[in-house]
């Protein structure tokens, strides 16, 4: 279902429900579309309504499967098992740490760990980039 703001050449001005953008073209050749108000066939398309777009937009995030999800969460699963596998976790010393490692180049260590918000201002102020990865339980 699409909507659309209807003009009449009266300027009156109106919303009607079409079942794709297709259908407002083939009952307007057949002069089945007319102003609400005063019946006039000259009727033409308005600016589309904002809501048809947040419509399809949540047809789209239905659309993810629960497959899907499952691929995506086993993927998170991986990520997360690399990063355990290859950096070293400092929990919440990380602000700390993360600076230790980024001011000292000779120490190329990879760490993970937690940070507040606040110190991660403070880290991107210092011009240290951190990336955040969504951490997903193992075990469901
Ligand atoms: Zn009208």
């Amino acid at each position: 279902m699409i909507k659309y703001n209807l003009k009449c050449n009266n300027k009156h001005e109106f919303e009607s429900w079409f079942s794709d953008s297709k259908e407002f073209d083939r009952l307007k050749r057949r002069n089945l579309i007319e102003c609400i108000f005063c019946q006039s066939k000259k009727v033409e398309k308005s600016i589309m309504a904002p809501n048809v777009a947040s419509t399809k937009l949540q047809n789209k995030q239905k659309k993810i499967s629960s497959l899907e999800m499952k691929n995506f969460k086993k993927d998170l699963i991986k990520l997360r098992k690399f990063v355990e596998k290859n950096f070293e976790y400092v929990e919440h010393n990380f602000a700390n740490k993360v600076r230790e490692v980024y001011y000292d180049k000779t120490n190329k260590k990879n760490i993970y760990g937690i940070t507040t918000d606040k110190e991660k201002e403070e880290l991107k102020e210092e011009g240290i980039d951190l990336v955040n990865i969504p951490w997903v339980e193992k075990d469901n």
